[in-house]
């Protein structure tokens, strides 16, 4: 069971192969076997889960079962889950019970989906590597000696092992694209907006968007149709249709215009990679696509721009973890500042820490102009140079990360380096456009992913091509040996 997609499991269960509750409790115990040495879970919701399997098949017996009834899913422990812990991978929230669902998981919830649990992830999502967790590193199911990629690493390794059907994650830098290049999997972050992000803990509001891990890209539109469309909770949700992303799956290519990013394929990238994505390229030829460079100059200062904007939104949104109203507070303060003292001493983690302290020199006066003005113009221009490359192709092709996954522990002491692991995906949070990572090969055992980038809500179109790949090669089907 654990090895079908979504619609197989779906025509499965309309056929009575299995019931929805033999299809929870399969993966209940296989997480239950499997993930001591992964760590993929902070939170098991197995008891929930099953009884609401239960209920979802006397409504299958009844004919009114909900579209997904039925389907093993993982929410990121970023997604406010009402009744169920909601930590962020913080010790500062390890005491905190949300008392309200996020709109994904209602949405996701209101069609049947059922969820197994909360996915382990960096600190408040600040991470490349899944490292930054107060409830230790998640291993990837490729090699337990291998990071999974943060900071949805929790999801995308319990994809991956065929612990769950599909996974929710959010990606404010690539924490959706990256953990799914390493793992072997498909991510997609939608365009800004396009998800709600109620609900959703703020890491860096301006760029947070909720998105998908899942097997296939046909499996990211089955999802995506049910999490997108407008919410009146979040001011900055797009009030727009959202069209059927199944519909355009297998529409022929030929004729697209595929652009193919000069900055991404220089210095650091790894050889493997790249002519994995030159295949890829070459496929997409034969199959009609016309292939042209496309170049976006200022991409070479994106990293230190998101590294400016990302910190300084967080330092605002991680005031409120003040040991006041809700989340760790420390013992016996002799008075009000050592209250906040100490609470966010203790109840932050060091990475998360010197975000906040980075946010803060940048935002502050006589350095905002120097620091957070410059970053935002940056900003503007890679938007600016994205919008160039748009009016002469459809959709732009790079890798998704530099390397496969690197050690646990290898890059930990060099935060430079760590943070250059987001050099191919911050572009487009900072432009706000949608991009995913689908498979497309090993390099030296590992898996690795080719990065698609769309026009402002081209999901449609990326789900399309992506489709197209995994319909004429298998890489999206290989799962690690001891999880098969
Ligand atoms: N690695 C990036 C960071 O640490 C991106 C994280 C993310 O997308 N949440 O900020």
């Amino acid at each position: 069971m654990h090895e079908q997609s979504i619609s197989q499991m779906l025509d499965a269960l309309d056929r009575k192969e299995y019931s929805c509750e033999e299809l929870i409790t399969h993966h209940v115990d296989r997480i239950h076997q499997l993930d001591e040495q992964l760590n993929t879970f902070i939170t098991h919701t197995a008891e929930q889960a099953v009884t609401r399997a239960r209920v979802l098949d006397t409504a299958r017996a009844k004919g009114e079962a909900p579209p997904l009834a039925g389907i093993p899913i993982a929410h990121k422990d970023i997604f406010c889950t009402e009744g169920v812990k909601t930590s962020a991978g913080s010790h500062m929230l390890d005491n905190f019970t949300s008392p309200y669902d996020a709109t994904v998981v209602e949405k996701l919830q209101a069609v049947g989906a059922i969820s197994l649990g909360k996915t382990n992830m960096d600190e408040f999502a600040m991470g490349s590597s899944n490292e930054n967790s107060y409830y230790g590193a998640v291993k990837n199911p490729w090699s337990e000696t291998a990071v999974p990629g943060g900071s949805s690493g929790g999801s995308a390794a319990a994809v991956a092992a065929r612990l769950c059907a599909a996974a929710t994650g959010t990606d404010t830098g690539g924490s959706i694209r990256q953990p799914a290049s390493m793992c072997g999997i498909t991510g997609l972050k939608p365009t800004y907006g396009r998800v709600s992000r109620w609900g959703m803990i703020a890491y860096a509001s301006s760029l947070d968007q909720a998105g998908t891990l899942t097997r296939s890209a046909e499996d990211a539109a089955i999802l995506l149709n049910v999490m997108a469309g407008y919410d009146p909770k979040d001011s900055t949700s797009l009030f727009m249709d959202v069209p059927d992303y199944t519909q355009a799956l297998n529409k022929p290519i030929d004729g697209l215009r595929i652009g193919v990013c000069q900055e991404y394929f220089g210095q650091g990238l790894d050889p493997d990679i790249e002519s994995g994505i030159q295949l890829a390229l070459k496929m997409f030829e034969s199959a009609g696509a016309v292939i042209s460079d496309v170049t976006i100059p200022a991409s070479q200062h994106a990293i230190p721009a998101y590294y400016v904007i990302a910190p300084a939104e967080a330092s605002a949104n991680l005031s409120r973890y003040d040991g006041v109203r809700f989340g760790y507070r420390c013992e016996s303060p002799a008075d009000l500042a050592d209250l906040y003292q100490r609470s966010r001493n203790e109840g932050f983690g060091t990475e998360v820490k010197q975000r906040i302290m980075v946010g803060s020199f940048a935002l502050s006066a006589g350095y905002y102009d120097a620091y957070y003005r410059k970053a935002q113009q940056i900003r503007r221009l890679i938007k600016d140079d994205f919008l160039a490359a748009f009016k002469k192709v459809d959709l732009i092709i790079g890798p998704t990360t530099p390397t496969p996954a690197f050690k646990i522990g290898e890059k930990s002491e060099d935060q430079i380096s760590m943070y250059l692991q987001d050099i191919y995906t911050i572009t487009s949070n900072l432009a706000g456009l949608p991009a995913g990572s689908f498979p497309v090969g090993f390099s030296q055992g590992l898996p690795f992913g080719v990065q698609i980038i769309g026009n402002y809500l081209d999901e449609a179109r990326i789900l399309n091509l992506a489709h197209r790949l995994q319909l004429e090669t298998d890489w999206h089907k290989m799962s690690p040996e001891e999880f098969s």
